[in-house]
């Protein structure tokens, strides 16, 4: 069964092509057969279209934008036309999966595509509005494309978070804030569920039997407090905002500093949009960069901007850390994933260290030179640490077939 996953974001476009066995479905994800990447940054109405295969085709494309749907389209094409051709023609794709970054309250699930599924998509761009927008315009792409019979399902970074009990998840305002969907609403979702499942599969234990921390440390980063696989606590909130310290968006600041700005006429309501996920965090601190390989490096050289970012970071990791110990209660394992937490050894140790006191040691060889899905604490450790690579398009593959596989 082909299966097509869509990831937009609001300057990019992902899109890959799963093969995927029409019975049980393996355990380990399986590699692509196409994969596509679209970066509507690139110039000035130029998009770089990158596509590789799983025979070896690395393709690098620039397509004029006329449109983002223009631009789209010629890069589904050359999954049938051109070198990197990977089938004969559109109809071989049997099914559509789509990222979609928020369900609001009443999606807990993956849900099949209809028209009024793309209405409250719609209606939700109020929560995210440079996600669904983007979402629902890769669901009208594919629908041009592959035709309005092709069964789609929608995968939302809500969802997984839909378990948490009211207490997590109401703020602290007014009570009507709840009537009006102001709420903890949690992202990531997809990855953490992933990475939850991976763990349970790695330490051979029954997900309904652990307690864990999964760390997606990106460039937008978001802790989960697991409990019996279901998440009951998260760091980021109604918006991906919320929480951590991030490349360069500023997690959470008192409330009063944002009145403050506006009341004293230094920012717009949108101006401080742009200062806060565009010019904060780790960018806004070290005023260098949001990649956190430069920050290190430059904190190495004696930057001392760089020097307070790198610490900012990793004390607000272990704070948030330590609320999802408290709301656990216990704790069978931490796993990193996504840019930072499966490549930086640095933050992984860092971050470990303040949880020494309850037996937890990683190994430093390990955690230096892991493999792709490794347990990197020592045998003795009273808390297992992992490193997993996150599979978000894979999960969604996933998702779609558990959806429609018995419907072709
Ligand atoms: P996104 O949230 O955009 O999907 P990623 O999960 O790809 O981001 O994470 C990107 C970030 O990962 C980069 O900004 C960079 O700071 C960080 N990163 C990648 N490799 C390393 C590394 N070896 N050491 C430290 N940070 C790294």
């Amino acid at each position: 069964m082909k299966i097509l996953v869509l990831n937009a974001g609001s300057s990019s476009q992902k899109a890959c092509l799963y093969e995927l066995p029409g019975g049980i479905l393996p355990e380990y994800p399986l590699e692509p057969l196409w994969e596509g990447f679209l970066d509507f940054t690139h110039q000035a109405n130029i998009a770089e279209a990158k596509v590789k295969t799983h025979t070896g085709v690395n393709q690098t494309l620039e397509i004029p934008i006329t449109s983002r749907k223009a631009v789209t389209e010629t890069l589904l094409q050359t999954l049938w036309q051109g070198e990197a051709q990977v089938i004969d023609q559109p109809t071989a794709i049997q099914a559509i999966g789509h990222r979609v970054v928020h369900g609001g309250e009443q999606y807990r699930d993956s849900i099949c595509i209809t028209p009024e599924v793309k209405a409250e998509i719609d209606r939700l761009s109020c929560f995210a509005p440079v996600h669904n927008p983007a979402n629902l315009e890769g669901i009208e792409i594919t629908e041009a494309v592959f035709g309005q019979a092709i069964p789609q399902v929608a995968v939302f970074d809500t969802a997984f978070h839909a378990t948490l009990p009211a207490a997590a998840y109401t703020y602290p305002g007014q009570y009507d804030w709840l009537e009006q969907g102001i709420r903890r609403y949690g992202f990531h979702g997809t990855s953490h569920r992933y990475c939850a499942e991976r763990a349970a599969a790695l330490l051979n234990r029954d997900l309904t039997s652990l307690k864990l921390i999964t760390c997606h440390l990106g460039n937008g980063a978001s802790l989960a407090a697991v409990q019996q696989g279901i998440s009951i606590e998260t760091t980021m909130g109604f918006t991906p905002l919320e929480g951590l310290m991030m490349g360069s968006r500023s997690g959470s600041v008192d409330p009063g500093i944002l009145l403050h700005l506006l009341r004293t006429n230094q920012h717009t309501p949108e101006s401080l949009d742009t200062l806060l996920n565009k010019a904060a965090g780790m960018k806004g601190i070290s005023g260098i960069t949001n990649d956190l390989r430069e920050i290190i490096a430059a904190a190495e050289q004696g930057h001392d901007r760089a020097q307070l970012a790198l610490d900012m970071y990793i004390h607000r990791l272990r704070y948030y850390m330590g609320a999802m110990l408290a709301v656990l209660g216990g704790l069978d394992a931490i796993v990193f994933t996504a840019g930072v937490g499966e490549n930086s050894a640095l933050i992984r140790a860092a971050a470990c260290e303040a949880f020494g006191f309850l037996g937890l040691k990683i190994d430093p060889e390990k955690n230096t030179h892991h493999e792709v899905d490794q347990d990197i604490s020592t045998p003795d450790s009273q808390i297992r640490v992992l490193v997993i690579r996150t599979q978000e398009d894979w999960a969604i593959a996933k998702e779609c077939w558990r959806l429609t596989h018995d419907r072709l």
